[in-house]
Order: structure tokens, then C-alpha cells, then sequence
């Protein structure tokens, strides 16, 4: 049992302050960019490539990953070590 309740770790950005804050370092300035793993072109897989007979071309699926958004941007004072992030 650890001695102090972890709260879920979340990287919000908080537009009263329009600022990102981490729930580990608060408000922060500096922040990384991961690129979603999941091979989507920008958050999005041409449906058609994957698999022509359920999509039509043209038909772009979004990804269920990153929800569209090609990637995730993230704490850099978290992630200063973290070789995936692009800054
Ligand atoms: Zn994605
Ligand atoms: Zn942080």
C-alpha cells in the first residue's frame, strides 16, 4: 500500500488560464509532442487502403487512438527523458 493516494495522472490544458497543467507539476510552459503509435495518417487511416471492400475510396477513418488528433502533447518536465517525444 502506498502512503499517499495517487490521483490519476492528467495533462489537461485549462483554457481559463490557457495554459496545460499537470497534475504533477501544474501549470507548464514547456510541453512535448508524441506522435500517436497507432500508424494513422494524422489521426486518420484511409479506409480504403486498409481494407477496400468495407470503404469506399475516399472514406477516411478516424483513429481510435488518438481520436483524429495524429498525436498527444505532453508535459515536458514529465517526459524530458522520454525518447518517443518530438519537441
Ligand atoms: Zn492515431
Ligand atoms: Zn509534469
Amino acid at each position: 500500500m502506498s502512503e499517499t493516494a495517487q490521483k490519476p495522472y492528467s495533462f489537461v490544458f485549462d483554457e481559463a488560464k490557457d495554459t496545460w497543467v499537470c497534475s504533477v507539476h501544474g501549470s507548464v510552459e514547456w510541453t512535448g509532442w508524441v506522435p500517436c503509435w497507432n500508424g494513422c495518417d494524422d489521426g486518420y487511416f484511409d479506409g480504403y487502403e486498409e481494407d477496400p471492400l468495407w470503404y469506399d475510396e475516399g472514406d477516411m477513418e478516424t483513429c481510435a487512438a488518438c481520436n483524429g488528433e495524429g498525436g498527444w502533447v505532453v508535459c515536458g518536465e514529465c517526459n524530458k527523458n522520454n525518447p518517443d517525444v518530438e519537441w
